[in-house]
């Protein structure tokens, strides 16, 4: 019988350093890390020479199976956090989304149940997506019961899960009151409602109309008026999706203020181009996300945000859609297109191939971006994100010299198109452990239903 697995001869790289060395794996965690480790008996031995050893990837924000515009996002808690263990990435945090009128806490029972399938650990964020007599005690409720220190705000989807200004106040006092964390989806929700209004008055009707109801200075706005918010209120924010360089200004002026505010980007955001949303045949509605896929001088802004720490995670906002049944439900009205794509398998390839690959961050900042960081923000760190003593054995056995093509063809994603089809990557897992148990070896998936575990969080810990 296997007690263990001893991980031998790989180059470890943390968010703070890197050294070559071997790490012993027991009941689920990392019990023992030194240069070099005795296998013992029935311990499961893995080579990792010429190869680098990083904490499993924590992605903060991805949406299994959430129903949008009629119909629900492909990937259920099983396929999309397999999908996310292929790729190296251990831990997920989804949302719960109350629907208006209904208890938060009887929408967190229910998501919970769907989440069951899980095969890889998983967190929830509480959206607060209404506001009521009993709002402010259901937060209380997430933060001290339910180990939901992290509320998501909407300042756009007014009529679904966004609240007015009133309301959005309330939300950030009452989380600055139970030192919870507040997401922010950061744009001006009334403007683009006028925006899709008047382009689908004037005849634009097709997925390249959506870009221009949904313009960068909107995203601007939205994120500079909430740092003002929060500031006033004292609250510390994470914005999510920053696409461009107003959203970028925003949140580099705040933090040189001293306020507590964060960012994220997407890859999408850092490799793909606005030109999308002119491909033929309806296929630009694949890329039909908010905020949109942004002209190339915004991906500039957003991998020099990423250098200079203005933002400090790379998330995927996970949510596919199948371009048959599901993305053309708005073939006739881009207003209806289920917004959302795939994405959660390829966050390390992607950012490490194009990232660290190409000379735009280093090795430690990568891991900090795509584990770290996320696991710390988010009151995960040290049990995820890290390499030490009593971390859980969640860890990426990464060959830098690996190459790949991504394609609908060959992803674990539940969808029909891929954003990336026929991206090129050079750096990919070659073995995942996860709960102290390979799930994932040159291809081959081996996870469990139902393995996945609820994790309880805390940012006081
Ligand atoms: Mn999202």
């Amino acid at each position: 019988m296997i007690v263990g697995i001893l991980i031998q001869n790989g180059d470890i790289v943390t968010a703070e350093k890197r050294w070559r060395g071997d790490i012993r794996c027991r009941h689920g965690q990392i019990v023992e890390l030194a240069e070099a480790l005795e296998p013992a008996t029935e311990e499961e031995a893995v080579d990792a020479s010429g190869q680098l050893v990083f904490p499993g990837g924590v992605d903060p924000h991805v949406h299994m199976e959430l129903p949008v515009a009629g119909t629900v996002s492909s990937d259920d808690f099983e396929s999309g956090t397999a999908a996310a263990l292929a790729g190296g990435t251990t831990t997920i945090v989804d949302f719960v989304h109350p629907q208006r009128g209904e208890s938060f806490l009887e929408a967190l029972a229910a998501r919970r149940q769907e989440a069951r399938k899980a095969v890889a650990d998983y967190g929830l964020h509480m959206a607060v997506t209404w506001w009521g007599e009993e709002t402010a005690r259901w937060m209380a409720d997430c933060v001290r019961q339910e180990g939901i220190p992290s509320f998501k705000l909407y300042m756009a989807y007014k009529e679904t899960v966004g609240l007015e200004d009133a309301d959005l106040i309330r939300a950030l006092e009452t989380a600055h009151k139970l030192d919870a964390r507040v997401l922010v989806h950061a744009e001006h929700g009334d403007m683009v409602e006028y925006l899709r209004s008047r382009l689908a008055a004037e005849g634009s009707l097709g997925p390249e109309a959506h870009p221009r109801s949904r313009p960068p200075e909107l995203e601007g706005e939205a994120t500079s008026r909430m740092t003002i918010l929060a500031g006033l209120t004292g609250t510390s924010v994470y914005i999510v999706h920053v696409t461009c360089q107003p959203a970028v200004e925003a949140v580099a002026k705040a933090r040189a203020l001293n306020q507590e505010v964060y960012g994220e980007t997407c890859p999408q955001y850092l490799l793909l181009e606005e030109s999308v949303y002119e491909k033929p045949e309806f296929e630009a509605a694949s890329y039909v996300i908010a905020p949109p896929i942004r002209r190339s001088e915004h991906r500039e802004a957003l991998w020099e945000a990423l250098r200079s720490g203005v933002l400090q995670v790379v998330s995927t906002d996970h949510c596919p859609f199948n371009l048959e049944r599901q993305k053309e439900l708005g073939r006739n009205d881009f207003r209806r297109i289920p917004g959302g794509a795939a994405g959660v398998e390829h966050r390390l390839a992607l950012l490490y191939s194009y990232g660290v690959g190409q000379g735009r961050i280093g090795l430690e900042r990568f891991v900090d971006l795509v584990s770290t960081r996320p696991a710390q923000l988010f009151g995960l760190y040290p049990r995820k994100g890290s390499i030490s003593v009593g971390a859980d054995a969640d860890l990426v056995i990464w060959d830098p010299e690996a190459t790949g093509t991504i394609s609908a063809s060959t992803h674990h994603h539940h969808c029909d198109r891929s954003i990336y089809e026929g991206f090129a990557v050079t750096g990919l897992p070659s073995t995942v452990i996860a709960a102290g148990r390979v799930q994932y070896s040159d291809g081959d998936l081996r996870v469990e239903r139902g393995a996945g575990r609820y994790l309880a969080r805390s940012l006081s810990a």
